[in-house]
């Protein structure tokens, strides 16, 4: 009796996290039908409307063994092996290479000094450009006139430099960081875009894999096709071959209803994986991904960090969180494409929310064209790395090192005291 207590509430509990992941990972309503929970067994279909045979079906005793597949396979071999449509009918040395990946234990030999050894961490500093040529393909380029003076700077340098800060930071405690691209103006290829056009190779790959993810041109022009496809997946390609505990993308914000010129507001906002709207769980690439943050915990880890960096934008850095209401114009901009977590968290589908296989936070810190802002990120008072940069961006470093600091002692990775010690660094 009592055994039969404890598994129903156990049951319970795995239906209510089901039911809020669902509200989250769900824009539109009509993408219900994708999916099926049934008797413990989960079963998703390539069709909402035509149920006779599910595409894959999973049950509950196997959510571990395909939440470690994540991090032993290639989205490829993913790709390739989600199509014998279970677990079980997967051959034999894939299922082994699954089971034999030794578990790893963050919390076991880690000398006191270095807290943080042997966690790995993914960066991605956001954009590319800082050039005009470079501006036209990513189109985040700042240029507003502030007291009569005019102020100019790139996205792609502020989150280059805040990464570089973050990265020091946490190499500083012992972590394994990877970071997606590491010199100005070039992108994840480690070249310009210009050298990239002339390199054959790289741009067959990008054309091939593109069939693989079944995306099609849609309106781009070949150069929105090389920053918004090319580029982007293969950050999330090098992210997801490092394995890393938690991945960190960052952005910069603007208040577009005062596109170039000064505002007076000022909101920091994280994206987190979810919100898929009509059309996108066409592709069977997408309905995986959907799948993995269904039954894993990277969207539960995923809102958790996001809760920790957020917190820190707004005490450290006193930016406060983007609320779901603030006035009427700025709602439409983020209802039509997401769905909203709490003041300042917002589930959005963008390719890297959707294919990096990790907890993430997909930061936007401020807004660049905040009158005190502009000023703050153009007094150009330190440097990283050789890059010349402002207090603010190193602030905005901090502010993340913090925050990525309280989630790895929330879900018991660093103890109390190291915690407390690493809260205390003013870098
Ligand atoms: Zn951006």
């Amino acid at each position: 009796m009592r055994k039969k207590i404890v598994l129903l509430l156990f049951f319970i509990s795995f239906c209510s996290v089901k039911d809020q992941r669902l509200k989250i990972l769900i824009h539109d309503s009509d993408l219900a039908g994708y999916i099926e929970i049934e008797n413990e067994v989960i079963q998703i279909y390539a069709n909402p409307k035509k149920k006779s045979k599910p595409e894959f079906r999973i049950k509950k005793e196997e959510i571990p063994l395909f939440e470690k597949m994540f991090s032993v396979l290639s989205p490829r071999e993913i790709f390739q092996n989600y199509s014998h449509g279970e677990l079980s009918k997967f051959p034999d040395d894939v299922l082994n290479k699954i089971k034999t990946e030794s578990e790893k234990n963050l919390t076991t030999s880690k000398s006191p000094d270095k807290p943080l050894e042997g966690i790995k961490i993914a960066i991605d500093p956001g954009h590319f450009s800082m050039d005009s040529e470079g501006a036209k393909i990513d189109e985040r380029y700042m240029s507003v006139e502030l007291d009569g003076e005019k102020i100019n700077f790139f996205e792609a340098d502020l989150s280059l430099a805040t990464a570089k800060y973050l990265k020091s930071f946490l190499e500083k405690y012992g972590s394994e960081v990877f970071i997606t691209r590491q010199e100005r103006g070039k992108s994840s290829y480690g070249m310009f875009y210009e050298d990239w056009l002339k390199d054959l190779e790289k741009i067959k790959n990008c054309l091939e894999e593109r069939f693989f993810y079944h995306e099609e041109f849609k309106n781009h022009s070949f150069e929105n096709f090389y920053a918004t496809n090319c580029d982007i997946r293969n950050r999330a390609k090098m992210i997801n071959a490092f394995h890393p505990d938690l991945t960190i993308i960052i952005h910069f914000n603007v208040d577009d209803f005062r596109n170039g010129l000064p505002s007076d507001k000022n909101y920091s906002l994280i994206f987190v994986p979810g919100s898929f709207l009509a059309d996108e769980l066409r592709n069977k690439m997408d309905r995986i991904q959907f799948l993995r943050l269904f039954l894993t915990s990277h969207l539960q880890d995923s809102i958790l960090l996001s809760e920790k960096i957020e917190k820190q934008f707004n005490e450290y850095l006193k930016v406060p969180p983007l609320p779901q209401k603030l006035e009427t114009e700025i709602i439409p901009t983020y209802t039509k494409h997401c769905v909203f977590v709490q003041d300042g968290i917002w589930a959005r589908n963008l390719s890297l929310t959707r294919l990096v296989h990790s907890p993430l936070a997909y930061t936007e810190v401020l807004y660049q064209n905040n009158r005190e802002e502009l000023k703050n990120l153009s007094n150009l008072t330190e440097e990283i790395d050789g890059m010349k940069t402002s207090k603010r961006i190193k602030g905005a470093a901090t502010a993340h090192f913090y925050g990525i600091v309280e989630y790895l002692h929330a879900k018991g990775n660093i103890d109390d005291v190291s915690k407390e010690r690493l809260l205390k660094d003013k870098f």
